[in-house]
């Protein structure tokens, strides 16, 4: 099922996610729902609270479902190792219609369960290592724009009250 995908002012956003305990049909089933809706937004990734949930997975594919192999799910992850600096254009599917340059380490190591409850060590770089970051600071309730400082933030910011209270938002 495709979820609504929460917009930047919702409180489930700013708020760190929760462990996810067993993974049970419900869980499998909300994994389901985030990858219907990454692919159908169209986006490389999609973390749980973005639908509403409060928990700590998230998907990613940069594929958007092309090839086979390159989707993967992340159950309570965290980082291993991380290191480098990468700074390229940033958007998120939470913020549509904005982006911005954000700072990353270039590479990223993440350590966390897949879907079936088994342990995985992945190392990303580039665009990988970047959307592993994006996704993990949604688990923490952060957005790339808490990333993005001064006038370039308040920007995006004023642009997003003002399609709020124009209803557009
Ligand atoms: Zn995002």
């Amino acid at each position: 099922m495709i979820r609504p995908i929460l917009k930047f002012g919702a409180t489930t956003l700013q708020e760190p996610a929760r462990d996810v305990g067993e993974i049970t049909g419900e869980i499998s089933r909300l994994i389901d729902d985030m990858i219907e809706t990454m692919y159908a937004a169209p986006g490389i990734g999609l973390a749980a609270p973005q639908i509403g949930v409060p928990m700590r997975m998230f998907v990613v594919d940069l594929s958007l479902g092309h090839n086979i192999g390159e989707l993967m799910t992340f159950i309570n992850p965290v980082f291993v190792e991380r290191e480098g600096m990468q700074l390229e254009e940033e958007g998120c599917l939470s913020v549509p219609g904005f982006n911005a340059t954000v700072a990353r380490p270039a590479r990223a190591v993440l350590k966390g369960l897949d879907r079936e409850g088994r342990e995985q060590i992945v190392e990303g770089k580039e665009l990988l290592a970047r959307a592993f970051q994006h996704e993990m600071d949604h688990l923490d309730g952060m957005l790339f724009l808490d990333r993005v400082r001064g006038i370039k933030r308040d920007l995006i910011v004023k642009k997003i009250r003002k399609l709020t209270r124009s209803g557009k938002w």
